[in-house]
């Protein structure tokens, strides 16, 4: 295809055991879905419906990478999710039949600029300068449902430099996978290549250029990630 300015690479996520590649068309991220992380951002945990917002397709960075400090923040945030990679189309789609659309997961991060968030969040404006910038997603290689099922419970943590900060069980979720998917789909129609980030547990924290982040989901790729230096370093 002939482009009028210069085109860019699709961004993808690796598969386990896969050659090919899984391509992103759109990241959705739920927002609170386990009840002691809403306690620990000052939210109420009951089940109200679930909400969502986005990051670009360019937030993925791939495992093993650093990442850069990004800029107008002093204090960025990692949160490790369980991720969801739909692999067919649907809309409204009922939570009984939400596997049959998740073509596979891996683990995230959905890094976060937590002061810009909150500011947003003070002044009622939206979220997307603290949660949507260039490399906020890190994941690891998608592991195929077909190959691993679909986990519902087992352990998720997150360590810093070797120290546990996040942990918790999947089954702690607020809204399951299953019913995160019929709630999205009833807002849009779910396509290949949407990755859903299905929240994280309480235990938040800020990074710091140099750290290192090791994210787990049982099951699942460990995800790895070190902190590089921001703009202005
Ligand atoms: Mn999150």
């Amino acid at each position: 295809m002939e482009t009028v300015i210069p085109s860019w690479k699709l961004p993808t996520v690796a598969v386990a055991g896969e050659s090919g590649v899984y391509p992103v068309r759109r990241i959705f991220c739920v927002g609170r879905n386990y009840a002691a992380h809403a306690r620990e951002m000052g939210s109420n945990p009951d089940r109200e419906p679930p909400f969502f917002f986005s990051k670009f397709p360019d937030s993925i960075a791939s495992n093993g990478s650093t990442i850069a400090y990004p800029p107008e923040t002093s204090n960025c945030h990692y949160e490790v999710e369980l991720v969801l990679a739909i692999g067919r189309e649907g809309f409204r789609i009922p939570a009984a039949a939400a596997q049959d659309h998740i073509y596979g997961y891996t683990v995230g991060l959905d890094m976060t600029r937590r002061d810009l968030q909150q500011a947003a969040r003070e002044q009622g404006r939206p979220w997307d300068v603290g949660k949507n910038f260039p490399q906020s997603a890190p994941m690891s290689a998608i592991q195929p449902a077909a190959r691993i099922g679909h986990p519902r419970a087992g352990a998720i943590w997150l360590e810093v430099d070797g120290e546990r900060k996040q942990e918790a069980d999947l089954k702690d979720m607020i809204w399951s996978p299953d019913e995160v998917v019929a709630h999205l789909s009833r807002l849009y129609t779910l396509l290949p290549g949407d990755l859903i980030m299905t929240g994280t547990p309480a235990g938040v924290g800020p990074v710091a250029p140099g750290q290192h982040l090791l994210g787990h989901i049982d099951g699942l790729e460990d995800l790895s990630i070190r902190i590089g230096p921001g703009p202005d370093q």
